[in-house]
């Protein structure tokens, strides 16, 4: 295999030949090509002899093309680099017409590279995140491994809706313009591939919980969707959800792990993809300066990250949010556009970030929210008022993690099924876990772009997917 030019620059064998494979970012002076390979943020030098290579040749190199260079490894003369390859061959594999090829040298604005999504990956922004991205998703993944969690595969077509009735995605394979109905005017999903209603899931849980009462721990990293019509900074119609379940574990066992999970992974980040994360600081560095004081970030990028890590996240019960909310001045003054009453009202993402970013200043978990603004499968507490649920709120995005210690109870579990209307005859599969060898266990949902998103400090979650799919977008 090649050198990639993330080992070259870290290897650094002054003096032997090497070859780079590439696309050109700039070409200055008809001899200084910045080339990148994606494999890190920077990119290597390729020293051209102007006078000794063909004109044609030189022509063709141009921003976005797609070089191989071989030459010798030199130390750098030249500022911002300390090392250059002083190419002794170079061949143009692949021409960018500058004329044509849309990503020039300058800055683009966010909502013009998602119109080129399929090239705004070669963008130093771009990469920056996807690399992120990546070493988040193999950071989780280590961190479950090394404490005896199965990776469990959750479908990704259901045939449950219990849990997203009205945002979900259907599945079928129906003619539309000839949808077969039943003599009593229903659609006729026997006549469907599945022989029933299917749907894209909105979350592995259920399945999750299922396998938990068998591996103890398990957890899911796959798609999910949901056709929520919310045209939000936070909200995509098909984002990656991670879901750890496990048996014998209450709430309090839920946020230790959920905090010490977000708080690795963080970590890892920092560690790993340190030179990713200076970039994207002083990008946002920059984009702060034009914005207007009050609206400025007071923390930059890396203390973000090293502060959540650093801090353990306050955790309090919803019941105490509301009080805090409550009297707080923005509610007095009638800032907030949802006005706090009392006791009962969902909190809205300005509530959950006047609590993260004005009151505590640091990462929050909120626990025992009211029963009724919750899902079926949440343990009720003991009073009957409140479920044992738990959200984490982050700075800039809200909700970050949502978990509850679930409802082992068969017969509480069938009346809170039944006062929320979900189907209980298509649900008997999840019932039997708590029919045969039931046991308290807990998990939570973290949505991977909000994580991303935070760990990025990019502002729109369109940002950290390759290809964001949204009401209106499905573009690539
Ligand atoms: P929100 O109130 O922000 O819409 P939610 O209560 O619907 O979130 P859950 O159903 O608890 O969220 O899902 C678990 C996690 O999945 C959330 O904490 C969040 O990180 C993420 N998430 C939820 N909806 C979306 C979405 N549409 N796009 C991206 N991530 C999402
Ligand atoms: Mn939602």
């Amino acid at each position: 295999m090649k050198q990639s030019i993330k080992e070259i620059l870290k290897g650094k064998p002054i003096g032997t030949e090497v070859t780079v494979c590439g696309w050109v970012r700039t070409f200055r002076s008809n001899q200084f090509a910045a080339v990148s390979d994606g494999s890190c943020i920077q990119t290597i030098q390729v020293v051209v002899d102007h006078e000794a290579t063909d004109p044609g040749l030189l022509k063709r190199i141009t921003t976005g093309s797609a070089i191989i260079a071989t030459g010798t490894l030199l130390a750098s003369q030249g500022k911002g680099q300390d090392v250059e390859l002083k190419a002794t061959h170079i061949e143009v594999v692949g021409d960018a017409d500058p004329e044509k090829y849309p990503l020039q040298p300058k800055r683009h604005s966010m909502e013009f590279l998602r119109e080129i999504a399929h090239l705004r990956i070669r963008t130093n922004t771009f990469g920056a995140v996807m690399r992120i991205r990546h070493s988040l998703a193999y950071a989780i993944h280590h961190f479950f491994h090394e404490r005896g969690f199965f990776y469990f595969h959750s479908p990704v077509i259901t045939g449950s809706d219990a849990e997203g009735a009205g945002e979900m995605f259907r599945v079928t394979t129906l003619p539309l313009n000839k949808i077969p109905f039943t003599p009593e005017g229903a659609v006729d999903v026997k006549k469907d591939f599945f022989q029933k209603e299917t749907n894209l899931t909105v979350s592995g849980q259920l399945e999750a919980e299922l396998a938990a009462l068998a591996l103890s721990r398990v957890y899911t990293f796959g798609p999910t969707f949901r056709a929520e019509n919310s045209n939000t900074t936070r909200h995509l119609a098909e984002f990656w959800m991670i879901e750890p379940e496990v048996a014998f574990f209450d709430l309090q066992d839920d946020m230790d792990l959920a905090e010490s999970m977000l708080q690795y992974v963080i970590s890892f980040a920092l560690e790993h993809c340190a030179d990713d994360i200076q970039f994207l600081k002083e990008r946002q560095e920059q984009e702060e300066a034009s914005k207007p004081q009050a609206e400025r970030s007071p923390m930059d990028l890396v203390s973000k990250l090293k502060f959540v890590v650093d801090n353990k996240f306050e955790r309090l019960t919803y019941g105490e949010a509301i009080e805090i909310l409550k009297n707080s001045t923005p509610n007095k003054k009638g800032k907030f556009q949802y006005p706090i009453e009392g006791w009962g009202t969902d909190l809205q993402s300005e509530h959950e970030r006047y609590l993260v970013e004005k009151h505590f200043q640091k990462p929050v978990i909120l626990t025992n929210y009211p029963k009724e603004i919750k899902a079926f499968y949440m343990r009720v507490d003991e009073g009957e008022k409140t479920v044992s649920a738990m959200d984490i709120l982050f700075p800039a995005i809200g909700e970050i993690v949502g978990g509850s210690q679930r409802e082992e109870r068969l017969d509480v579990l069938t009346r809170r099924m039944e006062e929320m209307h979900v189907p209980l005859e298509e649900m008997q599969w999840y019932l039997d876990t708590r029919r045969f060898g039931t046991c308290k266990h807990a998990g939570f949902g973290l949505g991977f772009e909000r994580l991303v998103l935070f760990v990025t400090g990019m502002s729109n979650i369109r940002d950290v997917i390759p290809f964001p799919r949204t009401p209106g977008n499905a573009e690539f």
